[in-house]
């Protein structure tokens, strides 16, 4: 039976054979959880995920979402399979006990979550975003704010959002206008203009919470002067229930190039005069708050981009194992031999073990980090929690940026494996391609993640976070050096970890230095060899631990494991070469894309 969605196998290999995820289980917190209810859990999703998400997944692209008078119809097929989300409490599986939450450790909310996103993610993004608004009142609400929205949040029967983006305020969100009046009962009355927010209205929720970014009259231009304020669409009464309709309302949605299921809506506040808002926290310490939401939204879409990708290579893998097209090459001259499957022909496997080394490497790289993230809050020592953290914050644009790029370029290679059939609405892979899209320009850019990088991410601590990074790369090459065939591609690997070495310190003096300019130019390319470095390390530690395993293995565990080696082997012979080629472009500092005048780029 081919596997949909998400290779369960490789789920398998990655959190228990690879990040040894077990071990995260000793921590107290997570003293319910043993290796077998993880498991059980992770079928139950697989089994809803496929049973009910996936089935309307194409349907609800198609109807997409209806906007009529201020008010937004989800798909039908939504409502029941909404509830059933619920009832099993997926929507709060990772959400902490004390926010309302399962308490699940994050890796298996990303196992789970690896099946929802794929089968449907507009519908599973109604009924978890309201996590992240319940987050920032749990941690910065007054003891009343959390008792009127927190619970309400995490169960999800009110919805949440994020306003940020103004239509002359998207990467720059220092540049947002709309404004907040302080009231004499100690509320805002706020006024502006809000475009792109996804889930500002729909009606799966009863209410929805938003958390809007606006600048109190008065306080300063810029970042540092804007504040959070918590506006419900309907007021809230002291017993708990619905009060009066709040004037906050959406005034359109987007037709979008894809997640057409999922309403984007411009959102006015104050047309009547009359929109109110609470302070969360403390006045201007909005984007402080806001950013607590930001970073585990940045791990949330790259996770978004990884498991369409894994859901396309899966569906392209199994198209090339059953599409009968054209003679064996050996067989070219003979018209009498019989044709065979595509994935027979040499540049269709190559083009399969292309996707399959990035959705691998990209799955790794997604839970190591997830486990720096558990690390960094549970972690015994003090030191190693610092540690974690660091390593977690220097890689969150990598992890954001680098899967949605990949992601959606695997997406695409899986339409290429369909040929024309790929190219119509009869397979998912075309939606997925569409969908996935939008995962490097959302929750900032691809040239706003690798500004993060350049500017703040690799000098943090003197750099000693980078040279941390590096040394774990090393110990893996050190590993694979003594292992049974792995020699020549560890040797590889090095050179790679060197060269990248050099880089950074290249690119991060040049950034220092009055020819800035020139290295923020190329501070995407160095996210990019970054994130192609990180994706060989991943895949030889891989082919390390199934080396370990292969020995003795059943014949389908060294079927796979054998994979992995191959993998491992293909990435640092085929892609690796083109990254130390990108290595030396950085170091080569081009500055013509600074010096082209600007009418020299033609078009006029
Ligand atoms: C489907 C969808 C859902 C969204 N959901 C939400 C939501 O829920 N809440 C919310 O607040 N927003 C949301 N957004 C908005 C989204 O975060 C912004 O679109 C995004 O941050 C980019 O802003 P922009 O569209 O104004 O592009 P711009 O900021 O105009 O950027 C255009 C281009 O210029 C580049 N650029 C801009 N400034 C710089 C710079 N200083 N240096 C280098 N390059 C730069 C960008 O990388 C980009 O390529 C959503 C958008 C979409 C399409």
């Amino acid at each position: 039976m081919p596997q949909q969605l998400t290779d369960r196998r490789d789920q398998e290999f990655v959190i228990w054979e690879q990040m040894n995820c077990a071990e995260l289980l000793q921590y107290e917190k997570y003293q319910e959880f043993n290796q077998k209810t993880c498991n059980m859990v992770i079928t139950e999703a697989r089994a809803l995920a496929i049973k009910e998400l996936l089935p309307i997944l194409a349907e609800s692209d198609t109807q997409g979402v209806r906007y009529e008078n201020g008010e937004v119809k989800v798909p039908q097929s939504f409502h029941r399979v909404f509830e059933l989300i619920l009832e099993g409490e997926w929507n709060n599986l990772g959400v902490s006990v004390e926010q309302g939450g399962q308490g699940a450790p994050p890796f298996l909310a990303a196992a789970t979550a690896e099946y929802f996103l794929p089968a449907n993610w507009p519908l599973f993004c109604y009924a978890t975003m309201g996590n992240g608004t319940a987050n920032l009142i749990h941690l910065y609400g007054t003891e009343e704010q959390k008792k009127m929205y927190v619970e309400k949040l995490t169960s999800a029967r009110w919805g949440g959002t994020m306003l940020l983006t103004e239509s002359e305020a998207g990467s720059d969100v220092g540049a947002l206008t709309t404004t907040a009046v302080k009231n004499s009962d100690g509320s805002y009355s706020l006024s502006g203009n809000k475009i792109f927010i996804t889930n500002g209205e729909y009606d799966l929720a009863e209410n929805i919470i938003h958390p809007v970014l606006a600048r109190i009259e008065g306080d300063p231009l810029g970042t540092k002067g804007i504040s959070i304020f918590i506006v419900p669409k309907y007021h809230v009464n002291t017993d708990g229930s619905l009060g009066e309709r709040n004037d906050i309302v959406c005034s359109g949605v987007e037709e979008k190039h894809g997640i057409h299921a999922s309403a984007t809506c411009s959102m006015t506040l104050g047309s009547k005069g009359n929109c109110i808002g609470y302070l969360l926290g403390k006045p201007c310490e909005g984007m402080k708050i806001m950013f607590n939401m930001i970073n585990g939204a940045r791990m949330s879409v790259g996770l978004q981009a990884l498991t369409y990708a894994s859901a396309a290579y899966l569906l392209s893998a199994n198209y090339a194992r059953e599409r009968i097209q054209g003679r064996d090459l050996e067989n070219f001259a003979d018209h009498s031999a019989p044709s065979v499957p595509i994935i027979k022909h040499p540049d269709v496997r190559r083009n399969l073990l292309w996707m399959k080394s990035y959705v691998d490497a990209m799955r790794s790289f997604f839970y190591f980090l997830t486990v720096c993230r558990t690390q960094s809050l549970e972690a015994n020592s003090e030191e190693e929690r610092e540690a974690k953290g660091d390593m977690f914050s220097m890689l969150t644009p990598i992890v954001k940026d680098y899967l949605a790029v990949k992601g959606h370029e695997i997406c695409v290679q899986a339409i290429q494996v369909f040929g024309g059939a790929g190219y119509t609405k009869d397979y998912l892979v075309e939606q997925y391609a569409r969908d996935c899209k939008i995962t490097s320009i959302y929750e900032g850019t691809s040239g706003i993640q690798a500004m993060d990088l350049l500017a703040r991410k690799i000098g943090m601590k003197k750099g000693a976070v980078f040279m941390n990074l590096l040394a774990e790369m090393q110990k893996t090459v050190a590993r694979a050096k003594e292992t049974d065939g792995l020699g020549d591609i560890a040797v590889q690997m090095e050179t790679a970890v060197n060269r990248l070495g050099e880089i950074a310190l290249h690119i991060g003096q040049k950034a220092m230095s009055p020819e800035f300019k020139v290295a923020f130019a190329h501070a995407l390319p160095f996210l990019y060899a970054m994130g192609d470095t990180i994706m060989a390390w991943m895949l030889l530690w891989r082919a390390v631990v199934a080396t370990q395993k292969l020995d003795g293995a059943k014949k389908k565990d060294a079927a796979y494991y054998e994979g992995q080696r191959k993998t491992a082997e293909f990435f640092i012979k085929t892609e690796l070469p083109l990254t130390m080629g990108k290595m030396d472009a950085i170091e080569f500092s081009c500055a013509a894309a600074l010096e082209i005048p600007d009418d020299g780029f033609g078009g006029l």
